[in-house]
């Protein structure tokens, strides 16, 4: 699965799986193995985990009600050279764009305190993901990337029991969803971002914000330019499901929740 591969699966199925949701089955595996990869930056040999198998599945686990999906919920999706502290997704390392290269060297060699580990998975993902941020911030400029970015973000500090960070993430990819919808710019349907808008409002503790935003969502019509027409029924109806379901939960007895509260 290459980036652009993701980003599709992003947009046409992530909602696939809701209907599973309901019937709680026991998590399938997702399977991980090593692989020795050269750093792009420093050339040293690092064994990064890339994935062996995982199934539709992974759309209906609950970090969906954070619109973010395995493997960027899962501890080695965020890659960490042991030597030039190089720290992206996965699927970026061996793609970074190579006029990009000197600033990203340059910048990393401020990064300092990333303590010594064996294994990359051991430093935990929030502090990958901020010298993450720093790469990316050198040639990534779309407010949806930093939207899901900060999401992503929200997600691991949540995980590592650090609430204001998550917060504060949480905090700025809400503000980004506002902006893309205000611009009228973003790469995802202006009905996922209204997804993306009340379900952070939810885990922000402002339910009759999300209330609101995901009733626009309900109201507003699933598209995209590069979608076959296909694609578009799908995306409809699968976000209508989708925003119904959380509706519903939101109002129940079982809002989402973060795993760890
Ligand atoms: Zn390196």
């Amino acid at each position: 699965m290459d980036r652009r591969e993701f980003l599709a699966l992003g947009l046409a199925i992530p909602f696939a799986g809701t209907a599973l949701a309901s019937v709680k089955p026991r998590r399938p595996p997702t399977t991980w193995f090593p692989k020795e990869f050269d750093c792009p930056i420093c050339k040293t040999e690092n064994t990064y985990l890339v994935w062996g198998s995982y199934g539709s599945y992974i759309y209906s686990w609950p970090s969906k009600y954070q619109l973010i999906y395995w493997p960027v919920t899962d501890g080695p999706s965020v890659y960490l050279c042991k030597k030039c502290h190089l720290s992206v997704f996965m699927w970026d390392h061996d793609e970074l764009p190579k006029e990009h290269l000197p600033a990203i060297k340059k910048a990393l060699a401020e990064v300092k305190d990333v303590p010594k580990f064996k294994e990359y998975t051991e430093v935990p993902m929030s502090r990958r993901l901020e010298i993450a941020e720093k790469v990316y911030k050198l040639y990534e400029k779309e407010d949806s990337f930093w939207c899901r970015f900060e999401r992503i973000k929200g997600y691991h500090y949540q995980e590592e029991d650090k609430k204001a960070e998550a917060n504060a993430a949480r905090k700025r990819a809400l503000e980004l969803a506002e902006k893309m919808i205000e611009s009228g710019s973003y790469s995802e349907s202006l009905k996922e971002v209204y997804a993306i808008s009340g379900a952070m409002r939810h885990f922000l503790g402002d339910d009759r914000g999300a209330l609101k935003d995901f009733n626009k969502g309900l109201s507003t019509v699933y598209s995209g330019d590069d979608l076959t027409e296909e694609e578009k029924s799908n995306g409809e109806v699968n976000l209508n499901r989708y925003l119904t379901d959380y509706i519903n939960r939101v109002n129940g007895a079982d809002p989402p929740r973060d795993s760890k509260q």
